[in-house]
């Protein structure tokens, strides 16, 4: 029984990571690449039990999260308060537990990954666009890596050294997992690396130009050159299809992608981008 029950914890992470990286094709790419995920989704949905695909699938109708970890002791899908109870035997793992508020099932992160919030400079004036998400210091216009490990070891370096998260080893390898459920390389050079389900702070974009390229699994399979990071938490997860569709739009010409490939410093990138994204993204 309890053995089973973490196989479907598992299994149900499993489903609800294909059903996201669907609709972040969808956001990215529409049309491409779609029947291998419906295919692979339909098998782990005919695979569960009748009343749990009933309910699962009605969560992830209302959103994309319906598998979600706590945090500390409060369901990360709506931030409802759990009882002392349910979080042990959340931890324990060998029940299904609903939230009482939201209903979304629960699990405990194996690994959780923690992240700072953003640093709050005294006087900041109100942040728009893209600024909610990034920084100057996130742009990297020149990337040294020529493997789409090195590329995504370096990004999220450099997330840590500028204090954005608290160590790189776990964020380094969901982001791997997930590039391994299907490449986040679309067209025109440009992929979306990201990793879901961060455990606190907010949505965080770090932009990376690689002026070579680097083969990341795009359809065409050219090489990908601009490449947004994201780390993402639960409760960011909706918005984040509207950001990346966003980034999408803003980046559909090549005069808006040369204006990224063509910054030769940090600060020249960070203007390239907030002047490329201030219509779609606001
Ligand atoms: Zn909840």
């Amino acid at each position: 029984m309890i053995r089973k029950e973490r196989a479907t914890i598992k299994h149900l992470i499993q489903l609800q990571d294909l059903v996201a990286a669907r609709a972040q094709q969808q956001a990215s790419m529409p049309s491409q690449r779609l029947q291998q995920l419906d295919k692979s989704i339909k098998t782990l949905d005919d695979e569960l039990p009748i009343e749990l695909k009933t309910h699962f699938n009605r969560l992830l109708q209302k959103s994309i999260e319906a598998i979600v970890p706590v945090t500390g002791d409060n369901c990360s899908g709506c931030g409802f308060a759990l009882t002392k109870t349910m979080v042990n035997s959340i931890h324990a793992g060998d029940e299904l537990n609903r939230c009482p508020n939201c209903t979304r099932i629960l699990y405990a992160p194996a690994v959780p990954l923690t992240r700072r919030s953003p640093r709050r400079r005294w006087g900041d004036p109100v942040k728009r666009g893209v600024e909610r998400f990034s920084a100057p210091e996130l742009m990297i216009a020149s990337l040294k890596g020529t493997t789409k490990e090195d590329v995504l070891l370096e990004m999220c370096e450099t997330l840590r050294a500028e204090g954005y998260i608290e160590n790189c080893t776990d964020l380094h390898d969901a982001a791997l997992r997930r590039e391994a459920i299907v490449a986040t390389a679309v067209e025109n050079g440009i992929a979306f690396p990201h990793v879901r389900g961060v455990e606190g702070g907010g949505l965080t974009l770090t932009l990376g130009i690689s002026k070579k390229g680097i083969k990341f699994g795009a359809p065409s399979d050219k090489p990908s050159k601009i490449f947004f990071y994201m780390v993402i938490p639960t409760a960011a997860s909706a918005f984040y299809l509207k950001l990346l569709s966003g980034l999408t739009k803003s980046f559909a010409t090549k005069e808006a992608r040369d204006s990224l490939l063509n910054a030769k410093t940090q600060e020249d990138l960070w203007k390239a981008l907030v002047k490329a994204t201030k219509k779609m993204i606001q």
